[in-house]
């Protein structure tokens, strides 16, 4: 085992994709500490600048005064605190559905959903971009799996013309790696003439989407109740940490039943959900930051294309720089370091082979100063690696 580890450490290595990580000095920011430096950071998920926000820490502190740190328990024998009941009862009120569900991380909630509720009859149809939470829940469910194009409907339909007891259709909202937003007008049509359920992973798309932050069914104006099964996560716009699951008492219950990566862990520290619920009221207060993360993706846009910078078709804060060459994409993610700007190269198997790419994520926070300079930096590197190889 450890000489084949070893082999693959080395392959990974010869073809540029060895991960590294970056230690931080300072907390989640626009700028941001590490190695002694500070960088303008357009690699997080910190979509609306909470997960260093003073209403969040002032909440975290509070609880952990009151109800420690550690909750002792899983949420089935004694560690389901009166927060994170608040957090689930204001969720779901927020979204308009019976009941919701904490999960300790959003990776756990969809590897719990798939593999409790469909069985061995019944099929599980998923977008191939889907977050890697969604494919390896699949792949452990009873039920068979099936894999569409990305956003490509007639391979989903034809996905759909399979055999099965009943159809479980899952997609990301918003895609992680792309930034796109998923056709859920379409899928949602599709499924009610088939009679299949659909499940929304809406990580990237709740508390950004949609004018009240309720996410991408918000955006097209499609009801909550739409989807049968509502994902979505506090790390990213909320600021915090942890995921839920959202819908009917029958959806929650058999979870609460059923889930092993609800039952068999530890729940979260009370403090997290007290900080979820100060983030989940902010982006229901602050509607401002939605508008000025909306200006910033508007203006980010207009000048990457001034630049001749190619872009992916989002209208999401995941503003994707495709390079293509993993060798390149790494070359151009130092430079810009170099240059104090952190944009971290996201090679295969995260996304595609041949298919390396910036990952830009836009927050409200950054200001237009900031962008001119990531983009007048990458317009400089992009050109500059055109012209060496
Ligand atoms: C981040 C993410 C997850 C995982 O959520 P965690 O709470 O970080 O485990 C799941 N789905 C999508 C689409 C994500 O982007």
């Amino acid at each position: 085992m450890w000489q084949k580890l070893q082999a693959r450490l080395e392959q990974r290595k010869a073809h540029d994709l060895l991960r590294q990580r970056l230690t931080l000095e300072g907390a989640q920011s626009v700028r941001i500490r590490a190695e002694g430096k500070e960088y303008l950071n357009f690699s997080s998920n910190d979509y609306l600048g909470l997960a260093n926000h003073p209403k969040l820490i002032e909440a975290m502190q509070k609880a952990a005064k009151q109800y420690g740190v550690g909750s002792g328990a899983s949420h089935l024998i004694i560690g389901h605190s009166e927060q994170h009941h608040a957090l689930e009862e204001e969720l779901a009120e927020f979204l308009g559905l019976e009941r919701a569900l904490l999960f300790s991380t959003g990776y756990m909630a969809n590897y719990g959903v798939l593999t409790c509720l469909p069985d061995k009859n019944d099929l599980i149809i998923q977008d191939k971009l889907n977050h890697a939470s969604l494919i390896d829940g699949g792949m452990a469910s009873a039920a068979k799996m099936l894999r569409y194009a990305h956003a490509d409907m007639d391979s989903f339909e034809r996905q759909m013309k399979q055999p099965a007891e009943s159809r479980l259709v899952v997609t990301d909202g918003v895609f992680s790696m792309d930034g796109d937003i998923a056709q859920l007008s379409e899928l949602a049509d599709s499924c009610k003439k088939h009679k299949a359920s659909l499940m929304i992973d809406d990580a990237h798309g709740f508390g950004v989407l949609g004018e009240q932050g309720k996410g991408s069914l918000e955006h097209f104006g499609l009801t909550q109740g739409t989807a049968d099964i509502y994902m979505a996560t506090f790390g990213k716009a909320l600021g915090g940490f942890g995921a839920f699951v959202a819908g009917s008492e029958l959806l929650i219950e058999s979870l609460i039943q059923f889930g092993r990566s609800y039952i068999y862990t530890t729940a979260m520290p009370a403090a997290v959900a007290a900080a979820n619920r100060a983030g989940l009221n902010l982006i229901q207060e602050e509607a401002w930051r939605r508008e000025k993360l909306a200006k910033n993706i508007d203006y980010f846009r207009r000048l990457a294309s001034e630049y001749h910078i190619p872009l992916m078709p989002s209208q999401t804060a995941i503003q994707p720089v495709l390079i293509g060459r993993n060798d390149k994409t790494l070359a151009i993610s130092r430079a810009l370091k170099e240059a104090g700007i952190l944009l971290v190269a996201i090679r295969p198997p995260t996304v595609p082979e041949n298919s390396a790419r910036l990952r830009v994520t836009l927050t409200a926070e950054h200001t237009t100063d900031d962008i001119d300079y990531l983009l007048e930096q990458l317009a400089l590197q992009i050109k500059q690696m055109n012209e060496k190889t």
